[in-house]
């Protein structure tokens, strides 16, 4: 399956340091909110880019090999910080997944980071936060307007951390040809409505336009926190003569497993056949 994609952060408006990290490259393209006290978070969320990274370059990915990268993560953060301070993150995602031949689309979600998916031109959210709102919303304790407002609108009840297994979710949803996946942190969520979202990513074809647009749309409505969003596309099957054609040269040779040991991710080309 061939995917386009864009991503775009910001710190925002008030707060000193941007502890939200993505990774946007295929077959993985996920969003990880750090939390915790002093450069913590910002070391959390980075651990994750790290250790989802290994699985950059693969045509798809297992369940297992997402799972194996939440463990890992966890036993880093647990090594990092046994000295009584705590780290965590969230991690909301989407991989490229195959079986039986057809293309899925695998979403994993630890927190309240958020996998959207733009279908027939319909939002639908994928993944369930792991929150207290949510919660609340689920025991129907709150209405979908209280929990906006709700002071506890930012707690959440799962991450991947310092203290304990990760315990993600998953789903495995099969992909369309004209699925258009939105990946962010609660950053935009929380500044802007789902129907804004939806008629952003309606208005720029472009997904880099797209996941930018969404970024500023958060900024503009106060930027009161980190904001994160990676748009992925499902692009036009190319013709099977022309596939590797439509590689872009440019940075090819970086989007090479052999390379992603170095411990700077390679930005890479935004286009990209998978298999
Ligand atoms: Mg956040």
């Amino acid at each position: 399956m061939r995917t386009s994609w864009g991503s775009a952060t910001d710190t925002g408006r008030v707060r000193a340091l941007n502890e939200d990290a993505l990774l946007a490259y295929p077959p993985v393209f996920l969003v990880a909110d750090g939390m915790g006290g002093h450069d913590a978070g910002d070391v959390a969320s980075r651990t994750v880019v790290d250790e989802f990274g290994r699985l950059a370059g693969r045509p798809s990915v297992t369940v297992d090999e997402v799972h194996d990268c939440f463990e890992r993560t966890g036993r880093v953060l647990r090594g990092m910080f046994d000295d009584g301070r705590t780290a965590g993150t969230t991690v909301a995602g989407v991989a490229v997944a195959a079986h039986d031949g057809e293309s899925y689309w695998l979403v994993f979600n630890i927190g309240d980071s958020r996998v959207y998916r733009l279908v027939a031109g319909e939002l639908e959210q994928i993944s369930v936060d792991h929150s207290v709102v949510q919660e609340l919303l689920d025991a129907g304790e709150l209405s979908a307007a209280e929990a906006a407002a709700s002071p506890q609108r930012h707690v959440v009840t799962r991450a991947v951390d310092s203290t304990a297994v990760p315990d993600p979710d998953y789903w495995m949803i099969p992909a369309g040809h004209k699925d258009r996946v939105l990946v962010c942190s609660d950053g935009l969520t929380s500044e802007v409505d789902d129907r804004t979202i939806g008629d952003v990513l309606r208005s720029y074809p472009d997904p880099q336009e797209a996941a930018q647009a969404l970024v500023e749309a958060a900024v503009r409505a106060g930027g009161r926190d980190n904001v994160s969003a990676v748009v992925v596309d499902v692009a036009m099957a190319a013709r099977s003569a022309d596939t590797d054609q439509t590689v872009p040269s440019q940075g090819r040779a970086s989007a090479m497993p052999d390379d992603l040991e170095d411990e700077t991710l390679p930005r890479p080309p935004r286009d990209e056949v998978t298999r």
